[in-house]
């Protein structure tokens, strides 16, 4: 009898097992881990809604989605690529540079196992001032301590390529820091910066808080670099940050300025299980997807395929859904 009843508890695990499925406590499930941004940016949501649609399917896909706030785009392409992490949200251009093996990669050349998944909304590269600075274009930044953002964003190379195109030298011309784009508000509320670039979508967070505080903050437009910009470079675009979500700002009018698209990397190492799972969550619940963030409210299916948003090869099981929906031939 005794035997009996241990052979049945043994034979009920084993079919547990067999099942693939996740148990009940979840115990089982892969963690799939998601690199995103500082916590007051736009990626840290996006992580946030792409893991809370996979996750409620959990039970079949035995697979639950973690989010980690980590410094930003250049970080997570080198994360990924290194196994540390799984997926990784990323500036369309350092997508770009990592696949062809430039900026930051021109040492290591071309990262062939770059994947792309898919790409969202438009991240516009921001400069928010002191309006008691006295800066009202970008040449004003000439001898301000201005934050560029921390090594390893994405946005660092914004700063520095929109300096370099207003004719500035950023190691001579004026003081850089390097702060978090998190530290940033609080830096230039406490008059320990003028200035600060932040490459994000919008609205964020970062520039909510910044121009909270006592400190009035104008968002100086960048126009002429901008036009300068995307004849230089493939990945960027002229882009627009509507002023009704900063109406606590000093300007009046929308801010024209350059940008590029966030996007979701992965590695050619990720199983098409995972991928397939996310992307298929992802596009199948759209309507909830576009529900979590302001800036997912204009996504369109197709678009979030198109190249420049895409220069690494997308991944086989991204393809996969594609062609089944037809959204790819
Ligand atoms: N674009 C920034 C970066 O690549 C991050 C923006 C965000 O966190 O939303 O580092």
């Amino acid at each position: 009898m005794k035997h009996t009843f241990v052979a049945g508890i043994m034979i009920f695990f084993c079919l547990i097992l067999s099942t693939g499925h996740a148990p009940a406590d979840g115990q089982a499930d892969t963690p799939v881990t998601i690199g995103t941004g500082d916590v007051t940016g736009v990626f840290y949501q996006a992580g946030g809604a792409v893991s809370r649609i996979v996750n409620r399917k959990r039970q079949q896909y035995g697979i639950r989605c973690v989010v980690e706030s980590t410094d930003g785009s250049v970080y997570n392409i080198n994360a990924v690529l290194a196994g540390t992490l799984d997926f990784g949200f990323a500036q369309s251009d350092r997508q770009h540079q990592a696949t062809y093996g430039g900026a930051d990669w021109q040492e290591a050349g071309p990262q062939g196992d770059l994947r792309a998944m898919f790409s969202l909304y438009s991240e516009a590269c921001t400069l928010c001032v002191a309006e008691d600075a006295g800066i009202r274009t970008i040449m004003d930044l000439k001898g301000k301590r201005v934050n560029l953002g921390n090594p390893g964003s994405g946005h660092r190379q914004n700063s520095i390529d929109a300096l370099t195109a207003a004719g500035m030298d950023y190691k001579k011309d004026l003081i850089a820091l390097e702060d978090k784009a998190s530290e940033a508000p609080r830096l230039l509320q406490a008059g320990k910066i003028d200035a600060f670039f932040y490459t994000v979508g919008h609205p964020t967070g970062a520039i909510l808080s910044a121009i909270a505080g006592e400190r009035k903050v104008r968002i100086i437009p960048m126009n002429d670099v901008a036009k300068k910009l995307v004849k230089e470079y493939p990945y960027y675009v002229r882009t627009l940050i509507p002023i009704k979500y900063y109406r606590s700002a000093v300007n009046t009018e929308d801010i024209h300025t350059f940008g590029v698209r966030a996007t979701l990397i992965t590695s050619a190492r990720v199983s098409d299980r995972i991928t397939y799972a996310i992307v298929k969550e992802v596009f199948e619940n759209f309507g909830h997807f576009q529900s979590l963030h302001v800036a997912f409210k204009a996504l369109e299916k197709e678009k979030m395929l198109e190249n420049p948003s895409a220069s690494a090869q997308f991944h086989p099981g991204a393809i996969r859904y594609y062609k089944e929906v037809g959204l790819m031939k």
